[in-house]
């Protein structure tokens, strides 16, 4: 890159077309803020100069400047968003959990009357199913003329994110009837949808026959959705069988379905058996399998080998990437991070989580702090999980909605069981319905209860 700067100061003249060379360059290197210095130099841009900055804040997942910087695009009236731009912000959109903006953009799309692209409804299906609007999704998806593998998938991969595994393989067969071939994500996803919804004959008919059918030999990630069914469906010895013959070692991520299927229910003595299979994998294999060691320990209540594990973590520098969730209000996302400091209002959000939580205890619930996997005394511990992303954010969607608005929030990492239990207890007590999407699933909490059943 020093280079190419150097090659570009020397430049006699300079176009848009060399200012915007320049631009790409850091763009793709994820040097986002030598790109805006560069930006705002330009003397002219033009639509490309623009897909590159909001490109390239996607790529390094800074979702709100993408949106920010399309907005000001659009005050620009010499340039116009071309396809790519749209998929890119719906994109950033899908990331955040921001339907408000999502919605907007596909008006946007509608007024500008571009061609609906097999690109754009991609993106649409994708951006509603992660907001939490899978019903806009299949309004979407049911007025493509003529679906393709994108489309399908797309769409399979939402229904499965809701937890809707029946509808999820209705759709994978309307797909077969179509004659429209399955990829590898598809099948990925289908089976994420029988995961999720305990349809074992389903999902181990699909892995059995997919090479056969459709000539796409399982991968790892195949088998790992596939364990995970079995896993969760409380099958723990088949699923250790299939790991044992599966014709590829098996990887940590392999490990990590099984050890979290024998927390679920509770095997501790298989458990133990992976430890010791993982404890076998070259530690550099272990990739964050750490975190869930440590969390295993915890639960176990062995918290000589939890501080073991959390001294190895440290050592290695492999800590867990940080709790982070994101709320749209009023067209707005803001962002919260684990024991935030940031946010201009925190004071008050913090009162108001203490005020929540007080409220909760009086109806019987406790902070579960089994998963906090370092050894606090009950205290500190309870402060620790009383300080994740997702009750800021919950605390500051109470502040600042209407009573019986609904809230949605995304959070990067899965949901642990305490914020699990404390937002069932708010939707309760406070007579909100609460949509959250974690890495792994959509939670919708209504009146005490949700909708992954206690199983995610
Ligand atoms: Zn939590
Ligand atoms: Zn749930």
């Amino acid at each position: 890159m020093e280079d190419a700067r150097k090659v570009f100061n020397q430049m006699s003249e300079r176009d848009v077309f060399s200012w915007t060379s320049l631009l790409g360059g850091y763009a793709k290197h994820g040097e986002m803020d030598r790109a805006c210095e560069l930006f705002d130099m330009m003397p002219v841009r033009n639509d490309v100069s623009w897909a590159v900055m909001i490109s390239g804040f996607l790529g390094c997942g800074r979702y709100p400047e993408a949106l920010t910087f399309f907005c000001n695009m659009l005050c620009d009236d010499r340039v116009n968003p071309n396809e790519a731009v749209l998929v890119c912000v719906l994109s950033a959109c899908a990331h955040l959990g921001a339907l408000d903006q999502g919605n907007w953009i596909h008006l946007y799309i509608d007024k500008i009357g571009i061609r609906q692209s097999s690109n754009i409804s991609t993106a649409l299906i994708d951006m509603y199913a992660k907001c939490g609007r899978i019903d806009c999704a299949s309004r979407v998806f049911n007025g493509i003329c003529k679906r393709d593998v994108l489309s399908f998938t797309s769409m399979i991969s939402g229904l499965s994110y809701h937890g809707l595994g029946k509808d999820a393989l209705r759709v994978f067969y309307q797909m077969l009837d179509e004659n429209v071939m399955p990829n590898e994500i598809t099948i990925l996803g289908v089976l994420n949808g029988c995961s999720h919804s305990g349809l074992v004959e389903e999902g181990s008919s699909i892995l059995a026959n997919m090479e056969s059918l459709w000539g796409i030999a399982p991968k790892i990630e195949h088998y790992g959705c596939y364990i995970d069914l079995l896993g969760r469906a409380g099958y723990l010895e088949r699923a250790l069988e299939v790991v044992k013959t599966m014709p590829m070692e098996p990887d940590i991520v392999i490990w990590r379905a099984l050890l979290s299927a024998s927390r679920i229910h509770h095997n501790v003595n298989l458990g133990e058996q992976i430890i010791s299979h993982i404890g076998q994998l070259k530690s550099s294999d272990h990739n964050g399998g750490e975190v869930l060691l440590s969390n295993l320990y915890a639960s176990l209540g062995r918290w000589e080998r939890v501080t073991e594990m959390r001294k190895l973590m440290v050592d290695r520098r492999s800590e867990s990437s940080p709790g982070c969730s994101w709320i749209e209000v009023n067209g707005l996302v803001h962002e919260f991070r684990v024991a935030d400091q940031l946010h201009p209002q925190i004071v008050e959000i913090r009162n108001k989580l203490n005020e929540i939580l007080k409220r909760l205890s009086q109806i019987g619930y406790s902070a579960n702090t089994m998963q906090v996997s370092f050894d606090l005394n009950e205290e500190e511990k309870e402060q620790a999980v009383a300080w994740h992303s997702e009750k800021l954010a919950i605390a500051f969607g109470l502040m600042s909605t209407e009573p019986g608005t609904l809230i949605r929030i995304v959070k990067n990492l899965r949901t642990c069981e305490d914020c699990h239990s404390a937002l069932k207890a708010i939707s309760q007590v406070y007579g909100r319905e609460i949509v959250v999407r974690d890495r792994s699933r959509f939670h919708t909490f209504i009146e005490g209860d949700c909708s992954c059943k206690d199983f995610w």
